[in-house]
């Protein structure tokens, strides 16, 4: 009983989210789709098709685990906002660390690409106005959580430096672009990767290099969706051949086997 009144609410929490970020744009891209599958991307933006196949319970309950940890962080954000305000507040007449480097962090921005129909949301952006400067040295973050086996695979001591994770890249990277035109400068992108097992932390530092490749990447897409519903071939739809598994769209879509 209880793990269906628990489901209940999430699809509830699920809808209301879909209300708050989606209702209206739907013709849009979402930037967290970046990588994954042309094809889905094309019936969510394009076609708008209903999903055919929705998270189950327990999909439904992992993704909540991590939109609670995500929640929390970006509380903690908003948290140390609130202090060092006060700290200038109270005491205006003492240097404090607040006002040598007063870092302020957004949370839960939304971002919009108007030239290639993309739009998002990203978790972290820092901008750190420190007195010695004129411009703010800006920073982005995107927070993603992982099971000890994923992290196992990133941040395994054989590899030199973390393996990169293409898809996170180019959406994180998508939301940088925007960040950029915006801003001006932007300084650096990371994934903080929060491991659900055992609540390890560590930080991926994003190639600059990967902001144009998400420019190309939305100019692919709109270029191979204005000839209609792209075919199927491994490496862009989809572009793992266990992305199927996982998709939404996949009674829709009857993939072949990859
Ligand atoms: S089922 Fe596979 S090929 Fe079809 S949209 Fe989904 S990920 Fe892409």
């Amino acid at each position: 009983m209880i793990e269906k009144i628990y489901h209940e609410y999430l699809e509830h929490k699920n809808e209301e989210n879909r209300k708050n970020r989606y209702d209206g744009n739907e013709s849009w891209y979402h930037a967290s789709g970046a990588g994954f599958c042309s094809r889905k991307l094309y019936y969510e933006s394009v076609e708008q098709a209903v999903p055919s196949n929705p998270p189950n319970e327990k999909s439904s309950r992992i993704m909540r685990v991590g939109s609670i940890i995500h929640e929390d962080i970006q509380n903690a954000l908003i948290y140390y906002n609130n202090i060092n305000n006060n700290n200038i507040n109270i005491e205006p007449n003492k240097i404090n660390i607040a006002v040598q480097s007063v870092k302020k962090f957004d949370t839960e921005g939304e971002i919009k690409l108007p030239e290639f129909k993309v739009r998002g949301f990203y978790d972290i952006f820092m901008r750190d106005c420190s007195a010695s400067n004129t411009d703010s040295i800006n920073r982005l973050y995107d927070l993603k959580t992982s099971s000890t086996w994923g992290f196992r695979q990133k941040f395994n001591k054989k590899n030199a430096i973390p393996l990169e994770n293409r898809n996170h890249f180019l959406q994180v990277a998508t939301y940088g672009l925007a960040l950029k035109k915006k801003y001006g400068n932007l300084d650096s992108m990371s994934i903080i990767y929060y491991n659900k097992d055992n609540s390890d932390i560590r930080e991926q530092i994003i190639p600059n290099v990967y902001l144009d490749k998400a420019r190309k990447y939305w100019h692919s897409i709109n270029a191979e969706h204005a000839r209609g519903l792209p075919v199927f071939q491994l490496g862009t739809s989809p572009a793992y051949s266990w992305s199927c598994g996982y998709c939404q769209f996949k009674d829709h879509c009857n993939p072949p086997k990859f």
